[in-house]
């Protein structure tokens, strides 16, 4: 049985079919944590937010109710037929520093109890951990994935191998190759969640990234991620699932989610949603109910926002605008920005997973300079054909063989009907900012460049002038009034 397929691709992002024992999982999506003992909401019941498999925790089912679990199974005990992921203690023993388990007992466990995917006893370095911590760490939790992978040898549960190295981008990288060496179904990121916390999204997107280097293709998990504000963004990564306790702890708090952020009850006037829980109450109703109804309401609330982004992001992969989608959630908060900003030294994985053909191209801010089809232009109109003396123009209104446009820079006449340059919308050159302007002058100087015995006749309007003052000796600028 083919366990893992890609439907469908856009920058980075995903959306990818996985097989389970108890049916299939379409990517990105949010697996809700259920707490086995006190279930918040129950697992039946996140379908309705649009849950498709939830995650629970084998150590503390193993703690409190083994054999129940042992009779019943996990899917007993959660009272439901979806997919049910199961952790393995690695919380536990982030938070103590301590299980009283073996990593071969709770492997066993989870797969007696049909998890249908298992997580190994793996070592969650948090961040900043020395590097000597941080690598014999990575050694013993590499052990246990083995063991874990050895232990499970014609079982038919998927095997969720993590990935771990603390912020050390190297390692995190040595960590996932490992990882696929050893063979899961699953890949998740583990150790992350202090980053999300203090908002350290550029070590955040670091890495993923270096994750997804050496894991280009297979599913990645991002634990412990359950804020919609990130969901965007960490799919254009490359991430494809994620998990999360968000919409309770939140909640619990009076904390209500948006994809911009978070809002406390106490300063909404408004709902800035229309799910069932908002489109039926005010913040201020909600202020004056009981705690623990109040509390389930906003979680749902939280379920209801973070399902719905992960449909935008669907529809977005569908219709490959990812980037445009991204590039609006990341202005969310300066940090995200700095995290997206990671994908500039990342650029051949990029390239390499971006579909090169779409239908258009919306300019929203400077992020869009990073895109690939920005590149991919520049790279191509090197081979274009030239005539001895080239014309180039910012007006297309006159006869040219090359228009400079921001953003792309030289667009040959022939080009200008075609993705992406032709599809691309872009504001006027004397309103667009002027990094737009830089980078397309740079690639006509470029463009100049490689053909050294031509001539380029240039006729540029005014607010291009500063940025072409150093033409090649090829070149002749001229003014456009
Ligand atoms: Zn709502």
């Amino acid at each position: 049985m083919q366990r893992f397929e890609i439907l469908d691709k856009d920058a980075m992002g995903r959306i990818c079919r996985i097989e389970t024992p108890h049916g299939r999982i379409e990517t990105p999506t949010i697996l809700p944590v259920i707490n086995p003992n006190i279930p918040f909401i129950r697992a039946e019941e996140m379908k309705k937010f649009g849950a498709q498999a939830v995650i629970t925790n084998s150590y503390i089912i193993y703690r409190s109710m083994r054999e129940e679990a042992l009779e019943k199974g996990v899917h007993g005990i959660l009272e439901t037929d979806m997919p049910v992921m199961t952790d393995s203690g690695s919380y536990q023993l982030m938070v103590y520093g301590d299980v009283e388990i073996k990593n071969s007992e709770i492997v066993e466990f989870q797969r007696h109890i049909g998890s249908d995917i298992i997580v190994p006893l793996d070592i969650p370095t948090p961040p900043d951990a020395d590097y000597a911590t941080a690598e014999s760490d990575l050694r013993i939790t590499l052990e246990r994935e083995r063991e874990a992978k050895e232990l499970l040898k014609g079982a038919e549960n998927l095997l969720a191998v993590p990935v771990q190295g603390s912020t050390h981008p190297d390692l995190r990288r040595f960590a996932a190759g490992e990882a696929r060496k050893i063979g899961g179904d699953i890949y998740p990121i583990g150790a992350v969640v202090p980053l999300m916390d203090a908002y350290r999204f550029r070590d955040l997107a670091r890495v993923i990234l270096e994750v997804r280097s050496a894991l280009p293709v297979e599913p990645i998990h991002l634990f412990g991620c359950g804020h919609p504000m990130l969901f965007a963004m960490a799919v254009a990564l490359g991430c494809d699932l994620f998990d999360s306790a968000a919409y309770a702890l939140y909640a619990k708090d009076d904390r209500y989610l948006t994809v911009y952020g978070t809002k406390k009850l106490s300063e909404l006037n408004y709902f800035p949603c229309k799910c069932p829980v908002c489109s039926n109450h005010d913040p201020e109703e909600l202020r004056r109910m009981e705690k623990n109804e109040r509390e389930r309401l906003i979680a749902e609330h939280n379920l209801y926002v973070s399902f719905q982004e992960i449909e935008t992001i669907k529809q977005a992969i569908k219709e490959n605008s990812l980037f445009e989608l991204v590039e609006k959630r990341v202005r969310a908060h300066p940090n995200m920005l700095a995290g997206w900003r990671q994908v500039k030294h990342y650029w051949e994985l990029l390239e390499k997973a971006d579909p090169k053909m779409k239908r258009k191209f919306l300019y929203t801010g400077i992020d869009s300079l990073y895109r690939p089809a920005v590149r991919r232009h520049v790279k191509a109109i090197k081979n274009v054909e030239l005539p001895e003396e080239v014309l180039v123009s910012t007006d297309f209104g006159i006869y040219a063989n090359i228009y400079l446009r921001p953003v792309f820079g030289p667009v040959p006449a022939e080009m200008l009907e075609t993705y992406p340059a032709g599809h691309a919308e872009i504001p006027e050159e004397d309103v667009v900012e002027e990094e737009a302007l830089k980078a397309a002058s740079e690639a006509l100087m470029e463009l100049m460049n490689s053909h050294p015995e031509k001539r380029f006749k240039v006729y540029v309007s005014k607010v291009w002038m500063k940025h072409l003052q150093n033409l090649p000796p090829n070149g002749e600028l001229n003014v456009l009034s």
